[in-house]
């Protein structure tokens, strides 16, 4: 798809990395899918990776952990 920030480039397939944060919490999730800009490299996760990424760091805030990183695996 076209870029909506530079107006010019193309999104590409790639990965990026993400940060939630919540309730004091920091949880960071490695290689995400996500679509990059090849002009810009404005970084593009779709809704459902985002929702998958939400409920995951639910999950993990749950538990009480305060910092966690981790490898993005999708359910899919
Ligand atoms: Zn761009």
């Amino acid at each position: 798809m076209k870029c909506v920030i530079c107006k010019h480039g193309e999104t590409q397939q790639g990965s990026t990395t993400v940060t939630l944060e919540k309730n004091g919490s920091t949880i960071v999730f490695k290689h995400v899918p996500a679509h990059v800009c090849d002009n810009c490299g404005e970084k593009y996760v779709d809704d459902t990776v985002t929702a998958e990424l939400l409920k995951k760091a639910q999950e993990i805030i749950k538990n009480g952990v305060e910092v966690d990183i981790r490898e993005f695996q999708s359910a899919a």
